[in-house]
C-alpha cells in the first residue's frame, strides 16, 4: 500500500496531502480552506524569477517570489523561495540549506556594496562598484605586466601568466564559464579552478 502510494504521488503532492490531513484532523475542525487561503496570500501578486541556489556545486534551481518587483515606487521584497520543478537538477526539491535560502537574501547583515581594506589597514571602507572594478582591473593589468612569461627557461614559447589565479563559483552557468575561459586564455592565466569540479 505504502509502495503504491509513493509511486503514484510526487513528493510535493505527498506533502500537500499530509498538510491538508493535518489541518483537517489535528484541531477537530476543517482548516483546509484557511490553509489554502494563507498559502495563496503568501505568493499572491508576486513576480517570479528563476535562479540557482548559491550554497553548493549541485546547482539546484529555485523560483524567487518577489513582492513589488514590477512597481517603480516600491522597494521589492523577496517573500518566498522554493525549488524549481522545471530544473532537471533538483526537480523542485531543495535540501535543508536551500530551503532556508530566503534568510540569506533577506538579511540585514548581507553585504550589498564592495568593501576595501587598504594595505596595512585594519578597517574596511565601503567603495562604489565603479571604484572596485577599476581597482581590480588596475591590479590585474599591473600583475600581468610584471609576471607574464613569454618563454620558459629552455626558450620555448609559453605565453603564460603564473602570478594570477582565477576561481569560479558554484552558481556559474555554462555561459559564464565559457566567458571565464575566454578571459583567462586571453590573459594567459594557467591556474584556474571552479567549485563545480569539487
Ligand atoms: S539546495 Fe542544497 S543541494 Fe541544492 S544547491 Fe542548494 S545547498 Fe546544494
Amino acid at each position: 500500500m505504502v509502495r503504491s502510494l509513493s509511486m503514484d504521488l510526487s513528493r510535493r503532492q505527498f506533502f500537500q496531502a499530509s498538510a491538508t490531513a493535518l489541518a483537517t484532523t489535528a484541531f477537530g475542525f476543517d482548516l483546509t480552506h484557511a490553509a489554502a487561503r494563507a498559502k495563496e496570500l503568501k505568493i499572491a501578486r508576486t513576480t517570479q524569477i528563476t535562479s540557482v541556489c548559491p550554497y553548493c556545486a549541485v546547482g539546484c534551481g529555485v523560483v524567487i517570489h518577489t513582492l513589488g518587483g514590477a512597481a517603480k515606487n516600491v522597494q521589492p521584497t523577496v517573500v518566498h523561495i522554493e525549488g524549481d520543478t522545471a530544473s532537471p537538477v533538483n526537480q523542485g526539491t531543495l535540501c535543508s540549506k536551500g530551503i532556508s535560502l530566503k534568510q540569506y537574501v533577506v538579511n540585514d547583515r548581507r553585504l550589498t556594496e564592495p568593501l576595501y581594506r587598504a594595505p596595512g589597514a585594519t578597517d574596511w571602507q565601503q567603495i562604489s562598484w565603479d571604484d572596485a572594478i577599476e581597482r581590480m582591473a588596475r591590479r590585474i593589468k599591473d600583475s600581468r605586466d610584471e609576471g607574464f612569461l613569454h618563454e620558459d627557461d629552455r626558450g620555448r614559447t609559453i605565453n603564460r601568466l603564473d602570478n594570477v589565479a582565477l576561481i569560479g563559483g558554484c552558481t556559474d552557468t555554462n555561459e559564464i564559464n565559457y566567458l571565464l575561459g575566454k578571459f583567462r586564455f586571453g590573459l594567459g592565466i594557467a591556474a584556474y579552478e571552479n567549485q563545480a569540479r569539487l
